[in-house]
């Protein structure tokens, strides 16, 4: 029998890729294309959609073009993409009645806050997991509803549908015959209640926004449609979908409660498996579904933080101190160890457990001494204490201290964040052999429903280790960092 391969879609916030795996988890062939930002307002992040839905058409069609005449041996397709942003279409012509709102966008924090003080955070937590902060998709939908002529009304007569990114590709994947997503990717809209795994009457009305906007919700693995003959040579079904996170948190087979994974691309976020019962965060910290599989749904706790290869991004197109990402390491190990600079990173507010969107980005501790080295390293330490905040409020929600994390993204080619983020979690630091955790979780849930895979034992028995890194730093030192890590924190909390 010929080898099968599956074919995932990776669409992220800076890139849209696609991805070809053999069935043993190795790589084929990757197509990536870089996806532009919009910056319209102070605060206000926005991606064109069209760019979005060609740039991840292009890199199949791409892919699947150096694989030719392979097709016949692509199985299945799994998608995982960019999780909250946020994207409202025309059904009739499909064409986005306005750019994709992006996650890390702020324009609707005042709207949010506003809900908070009317005291419906608790309510909101109760059924989503989430806390009410712009972050998330339903107060970008609203905005739209809201702000852009004519929306309104036509979203009331059930012209427009809305969808996370993984819903308007699968549109389009599909040429409008599939209007669906998954229970990760709902479970972020704040309109999903993850309890009784529905729709949401009383949110729908809080936000209000009519329920016909949206899309049908699906467990992971599942058929989600069959592409448009005419895309790729044949009609592919798509078998499996999960938003990045999630499908990361799967790629690093954290199948067993306890398990945790933290990844580091333009933000961080650390997911651990809390097993199948929901459990509401007293920490700040949210719940979400890691994925439901047969109906049945596993939980994780989540801490999100907006910004972290974005800082070195920032470093390097903003200030203009590095030339590639990659120079970071190198810069950092030049730099003075008793540097003394905080680095605090909240371009787009702070996220988890400070939630507080009006807080700024900060350099302090400066003195004439410093250099553009200290200054670089600051932002990949910022890194190690924004990942030991969150563990601290895992641990106290839910009384477990990981033994290990395991840990991927594009940031964690820096061994030095990655030591310093052992020191700092005084726990190990594992990191995998295959780095595209995300494109893999999405291939394995496909894998799963086209029958390449039989259960999630053997997603785990591929995992495999890379590298891994020991805590080497003393306590004294630890401690001294986290105390002024601490320090600096205070004083960009708005
Ligand atoms: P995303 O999936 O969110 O687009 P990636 O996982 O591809 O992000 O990671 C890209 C991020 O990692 C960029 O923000 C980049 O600045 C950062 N990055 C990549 N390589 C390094 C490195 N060697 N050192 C520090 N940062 C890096």
């Amino acid at each position: 029998m010929s080898q099968k391969y599956i074919l995932s879609i990776d669409q992220g916030t800076t890139s849209s890729r696609a991805m070809l795996f053999r069935q043993d988890s190795s790589v084929v062939d990757v197509r990536q294309k870089e996806l532009t930002l919009h910056y319209p307002h102070k605060g206000w992040i926005e991606q064109d959609a069209e760019d979005i839905w060609a740039d991840t058409l292009w890199a199949c069609q791409a892919l699947i073009k150096a694989q030719d005449p392979s097709l016949e041996q692509i199985a299945v397709i799994g998608i995982t993409n960019q999780r909250e942003t946020t994207i409202i279409w025309d059904r009739k012509t499909g064409k986005p009645v306005y750019n994709a709102i992006v996650w890390q966008d702020r324009r609707t924090a005042d709207f949010c806050a506003g809900l908070k003080n009317k005291g419906h955070e608790d309510m909101v937590q109760e059924k989503t997991g989430l806390l009410l902060d712009p972050y998330f998709s339903g107060s970008k939908i609203a905005w739209i509803l809201d702000n852009v002529e004519g929306v309104r009304e036509k979203a009331e007569k059930g012209d427009l549908a809305f969808g996370t990114v993984d819903s308007f590709l699968l549109w389009r994947l599909t040429n409008g015959k599939a209007h669906v997503t998954d229970v990760t990717n709902a479970s972020r809209t704040m309109l999903f209640n993850i309890q009784t795994q529905q729709w949401d009457d009383e949110l729908l009305a809080l936000f209000n926004i009519p329920k016909s906007l949206l899309p049908e919700v699906k467990d992971n693995i599942a058929e989600f449609g069959t592409t448009a003959p005419d895309l790729f040579g044949k009609p592919l079904t798509v078998g499996g979908v999960a938003g990045d996170q999630q499908a990361a948190l799967i790629g690093q087979a954290c199948f067993t409660k306890g398990m945790v994974k933290s990844t580091y691309g333009t933000g961080c976020f650390l997911l651990m498996n809390i097993g199948d019962t929901f459990k509401k965060s007293e920490n700040r910290l949210l719940t979400t579904p890691a994925y439901r599989i047969n109906g049945k749904t596993t939980y994780a706790s989540e801490g999100a933080i907006f910004v972290a290869g974005a800082a070195i991004q920032w470093l390097r197109d903003g200030l203009g101190i590095l030339k590639h990402a990659a120079d970071s390491e190198s810069m950092a190990l030049q730099a003075n160890p008793e540097h003394g600079v905080s680095f605090i990173p909240a371009f787009t507010g702070l996220g988890a457990p400070w939630w507080d969107p009006h807080a700024k980005a900060a350099i302090m501790g400066l003195t004439r001494e410093n250099t553009a080295n200290d200054v670089v390293r600051a932002a990949l330490e910022a890194q190690a204490f924004q990942t030991q905040d969150l563990m601290s409020a895992i641990k106290a929600d839910t009384g477990h201290d990981p033994a290990v994390i395991r840990a991927d993204g594009g940031l964690v080619e820096n061994n030095f964040m990655t030591q310093f983020l052992a020191d700092i979690l005084s726990k190990p630091v594992e990191i995998p052999k295959n780095a595209e955790t995300t494109a893999q979780g999405a291939a394995y849930l496909a894998g799963l429903y086209a029958g390449l895979y039989d259960s999630f034992d053997d997603v785990s028995a591929a995992w495999q280790q890379d590298r891994n890194f020991d805590p080497v730093m003393d306590t004294k030192h630890r401690d001294a960092h986290l105390t002024q890590w601490s320090d600096s924190i205070q004083r960009v909390l708005n």
